[in-house]
């Protein structure tokens, strides 16, 4: 009898918790080409060190016990309905083609709804390729805190439900460090990167390429299309999306770090946080990754390789167009990402409508913020406010600036500074910043996590006491290195 209500217990605990009711990347694509079926490697004492509540009410996923939840989350244990995999791409990495990547350390644990629940950091697959399958808790928290920064910044990105740790599993890397595992969540579509087209493209298997895009198109749009067209009318709404997603970047000053084309998927979100940083005092040439001696992903690099990365993927969806006519994916990306940059400037010099002359204004600025080495986030947010820095004040900018907002007539300038505050935000996520939470993670002090994830919730609100935050970084922040390692 009471082995019964245990056994009850148990099984309404896995119920209530999670139980994934759909995989469609599994029941709708061959293992054969398209994954590989792979058993997490377990952690040794896995512990819950945060997860997204917001996210878990959002999908209805009940809390359960901790360290029940660490166990699930960590793949040690497997959810009912789960049937993880790991996925088979391929990439141009800093420019040169690697013929077959993959999820070396990720897996797929299983869809809820139309949500995919990707693991990092669970041992190493077919694809790890001699690495060890592993993440360190450093590189885990910093991608834990940069999707949920940006996704409440409002741009699109890959989101995070729970960090799991396990002090007992060492990683090596520079030094010695321990073992993490993110499980992040987004549409299924969003864990499909450009690089999955071009492994199947340059292995010759057509099949397989047009399989992967009518899978593409069924579960990005709902339904299946039949029309001649359909391949080029995809490629031209993932150039779109990819405009789209660049344009937020370069507004809010991302530089994501490592843009190749197995970092960047077909739906248009942000994927893969690695070296990333926001701009602060330079702009141009501005290289997060230390490891990039080239700088070949800077941030005002970005759209120009976005654009380089959607005609690699034009190449491999080429023997799916055949067209007289085919829309180019160099033409569409340009037009959204320019038509969104443009949207975005004007609204964070505050500007109401259009003028062609605002683009010389926000060009300008951008130039001039770089020349004086003026941090780009709080010069934005004080705007609003007419707190100018002293050199720009000095400037033609200025002046032409004073007049455009006075052109814009009777609009009230308490409206126009509420409209600016909601989209130039007063806290972004800086290195530092990063970088203070995980030497006191690694010690085994969450609360300045905690703290980061609370500030960056809500990044666009006055939050009194976390003014320290939006300081410019000090100066020791100089030194902090960001590689590659994670
Ligand atoms: P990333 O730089 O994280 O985007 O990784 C690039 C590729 O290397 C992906 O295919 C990863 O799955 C793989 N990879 C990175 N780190 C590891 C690791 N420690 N073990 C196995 N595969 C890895
Ligand atoms: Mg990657």
């Amino acid at each position: 009898m009471i082995l019964l209500f245990l056994l009850f217990i148990f099984i309404s605990h896995v119920q209530t918790f999670l139980h994934f009711n759909n995989n469609t990347y599994i029941e709708q694509l061959p293992s054969t080409y398209f994954y590989s079926f792979i058993q997490p490697k377990p952690v040794p004492e896995p512990y819950l060190i945060t997860i997204n509540e917001e996210l878990m009410s959002l999908l209805s996923i009940s809390m359960i016990d901790r360290r029940q939840m660490a166990e699930y989350l960590s793949g040690n244990k497997l959810l009912s309905g789960s049937q993880p995999a790991a996925m088979i791409y391929a990439g141009h990495q800093f420019g040169y083609f690697t013929s077959q990547l993959g999820d070396g350390r990720a897996v797929l644990l299983g869809q809820l709804n139309q949500w995919a629940f990707h693991a990092k950091g669970t041992g190493p697959t077919q694809y790890a390729r001699g690495g060890d399958g592993r993440a360190v808790l450093r590189s885990s928290i910093r991608e834990y805190l940069a999707s949920e920064a940006m996704f409440n910044l409002g741009i699109e990105t890959t989101r995070a439900l729970s960090l799991v740790g396990s002090v007992m599993l060492p990683v090596r890397r520079e030094a010695i460090e321990t073992a993490a595992i993110v499980v992040r969540i987004a549409p299924i579509v969003a864990f499909i990167r450009m690089g999955t087209f071009e492994l199947f493209s340059t292995r010759g298997q057509y099949d397989q390429v047009q399989q992967l895009a009518d899978f593409v198109i069924k579960n990005m749009y709902g339904k299946t299309l039949t029309n001649k067209n359909r391949y080029n009318l995809l490629l031209i709404d993932i150039a779109q999306r990819t405009g789209n997603l660049v344009a937020y970047w370069q507004a809010y000053g991302f530089t994501h770090g490592v843009l190749n084309t197995d970092n960047m998927n077909v739906i248009g979100s942000t994927i893969d946080y690695g070296p990333f940083g926001f701009v602060e005092t330079k702009l141009q040439g501005y290289v997060p990754n230390h490891s990039d001696d080239e700088s070949r992903y800077a941030f005002d690099q970005q759209p120009t390789i976005a654009a380089w990365n959607l005609a690699k993927l034009r190449l491999a969806l080429n023997s799916l167009i055949d067209l007289p006519k085919p829309i180019t994916e160099q033409y569409e990306f340009w037009l959204h990402f320019n038509r969104t940059y443009d949207k975005l400037m004007r609204k964070k010099l505050g500007l109401t409508y259009y003028m062609q002359s605002d683009k010389w204004l926000y060009e300008e600025i951008i130039r001039l913020l770089d020349l004086y080495h003026i941090d780009y986030t709080r010069f934005w947010r004080q705007l609003a406010d007419d707190i100018i820095p002293i050199e720009i004040q000095k400037q033609h900018w200025y002046s032409v600036y004073k007049q455009r907002l006075a052109s814009e007539g009777s609009y009230a300038k308490k409206i126009r500074r509420e409209r600016m505050n909601r989209i130039n935000p007063k806290y972004i996520l800086r290195n530092y910043m990063a970088h203070v939470a995980i030497g006191k993670a690694q010690k085994g002090d969450f609360n300045e996590l905690d703290r980061l994830l609370h500030l960056l919730r809500h990044p666009y609100d006055e939050q009194p006491d976390m003014n320290d935050y939006a300081q410019v970084s000090p100066e020791w922040a100089k030194k902090i290195i960001i590689s590659c390692s994670s």
